[in-house]
């Protein structure tokens, strides 16, 4: 059966595939800006109370905002892979960081190239095995460093000397203005590392925020009660979890003795402060919050100003006109929520992720959608823009008809979410769920825990009403709806062994 699904949709490819050049090139170019752990409460578009995103936030003025988009699997290379496939974790292979990505399976860029696209993915992938679908390939070994980063340009090491956001826009414009058949339309992803941890801050950014106090989240310091184990013996605290590296209190290792003068020019007399202040307890979980913060809305500047600069790209070499441009994340973060930093979680704000889309004569400009979309739903969105046939296969839908402006009635009015990642980095318990426009439902299975929110009533997320009498109607319903979502993304009743796929390293 999946044999001859997949027949079909290959000739389907080749017929598409054999349009002449001159009509593949009407068809829109497709731009997905894309960046690790950017928390939608760091843009100021989703109503930031800490920072401004005016490049972004352009996008959204000339756009369509997304206030509910959730990932499948909130960690950074399922979520890639979910954006690659259309396919939840446990169909393209990809559970948990360190698995290797089976780069022979369908992908939406590999059906664009049949499509006549040229397409390229510059930046961040994480994903061990090498691209596939891609004419032009220059990725970050692994995580990447933030400073002087080698790079893999079609499976051959380069090495780059500056601030990896930067370089990774240098490439992309020297792929857009010199290196791509333009004869063709594109499809260009370009991925950043930041503002991931460790969250160091280019050099024109080191002292910015210097004179200021960020807000402090209003759960900084949760104490994790009326919720069950997984809140409560996790390791992604403030408080506990951050290391002196990731607070700056030692400097970087790779940098050129240029870079290494202006970082300690900038942390120095910061760090030399701090020590002579002597800070305990809730004190110094307050100065963690802040230094953490900073750096990482540090890092966040430097996205958006390069944002801008692909943006002016586009307006000058009159290619915004028909180019579809995306903003988006491979997830949320923690910026101190219930005292966290990282993702993981099925909380909101690792759940929900920034979704931004401008598309010229099409979107209505400063438009919000906030039907439940995912980036399960990217690929064929992105497939649907370039009139490419949708496979089968994919679980997500299109966002084509939102985007035009018609959420269809019949779209979907729930969400399932999977995290396997345990054991592992920062200890979050295995977990699945259900989210509605009102209600979370979540089981963490090894536990055999429960938890439900209200979010109408609790939207932070602190009082877990599981059990109480006035939900068990809606708890019951949640639970059916659960067993349906599975049964229909076709869950298995096992997870996979904690080893699959094997990792493999890349040979030096
Ligand atoms: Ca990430």
């Amino acid at each position: 059966m999946k044999r001859s699904v997949l027949y079909i949709c290959s000739l389907v490819v080749l017929i598409v595939g054999s349009v002449r050049p001159g009509q593949a090139a009407d068809k829109p170019n497709i731009l997905f800006l894309f960046a690790d752990d950017h928390a939608y409460q760091a843009i100021s578009a989703y109503g930031s109370k800490i920072n401004k995103t005016p490049n972004i936030d352009r996008l959204a003025k000339e756009g369509m905002l997304f206030e509910n988009c959730f990932v499948t699997n909130s960690i950074c290379g399922p979520s890639r892979a979910c954006i690659l496939t259309g396919k939840y974790s446990h169909l393209n292979g990809f559970y948990r960081n360190g698995n290797r990505f089976d780069g022979s399976q369908l992908t939406f860029p590999k059906l664009l190239q049949k499509a006549g696209y040229q397409t390229a993915i510059i930046g961040k992938w994480h994903l061990v095995s090498d691209p596939t679908g891609f004419d032009y390939w220059q990725i970050l070994i692994g995580q990447g460093p933030y400073y002087n980063p080698p790079m893999i340009e079609n499976g051959k090491r380069v090495n780059h000397v500056g601030y990896t956001t930067e370089i990774i826009t240098d490439i992309a414009l020297d792929w857009l203005k010199n290196k791509r058949d333009k004869n063709k339309p594109f499809l260009l992803m370009c991925q950043h590392k930041a503002p991931h941890r460790n969250w160091q801050p280019g050099p024109k950014y080191l002292t910015r925020y210097d004179d200021v106090t960020i807000p402090e989240p209003k759960t900084l310091f949760d104490d994790y009660k009326n919720r069950g184990t997984a809140a409560k013996t996790q390791d992604m605290t403030i408080r506990k979890t951050l290391t002196p590296d990731d607070l700056k209190l030692v400097p970087p290792k790779n940098l050129t003795p240029e870079q290494r003068k202006a970082w300690d020019a900038a942390y120095g007399p910061k760090n030399e402060a701090f020590r002579k202040m002597k800070l305990t307890g809730d004190d110094l979980v307050r100065w963690k919050y802040q230094r953490y913060i900073k750096d990482y809305l540090r890092c966040i500047d430097a996205v958006d100003d390069n944002v801008g600069r692909v943006l002016k790209y586009l307006d000058d070499s009159g290619l915004a006109k028909n180019t579809v441009v995306m903003y988006s994340s491979d997830q949320g973060f923690y910026l101190g929520e219930h005292g966290w930093f990282d993702k993981r979680w099925m909380y909101e704000e690792s759940l929900r992720t920034p979704f931004i889309v401008r598309w010229p004569n099409v979107v209505k400009a400063g438009s919000r959608n906030s039907a439940i979309v995912s980036n399960v739903d990217f690929a064929e969105t992105f497939l649907d823009i370039a009139g490419v046939d949708i496979p089968d296969e994919m679980q997500g839908r299109s966002l084509v008809p939102l985007l035009k402006g018609t959420t269809p009635k019949d779209w979907r009015k729930s969400f399932y979410y999977h995290y396997y990642e345990y054991p592992g980095a920062h200890s979050v318990r295995k977990h699945y769920g259900v989210r509605t426009d009102r209600y979370k439902l979540i089981y963490f299975y090894n536990l055999d825990e429960w938890e439900l929110f209200d979010l109408q009533e609790d939207p932070n997320e602190l009082n877990s009403v599981y059990g109480q009498p006035k939900y068990k109607k809606i708890e019951a319903q949640l639970k059916a709806e659960l067993a349906r979502l599975r049964k229909e993304l076709k869950l298995p009743k096992e997870d996979p062994p904690e080893s699959y796929p094997p990792k493999r390293k890349r040979k030096k």
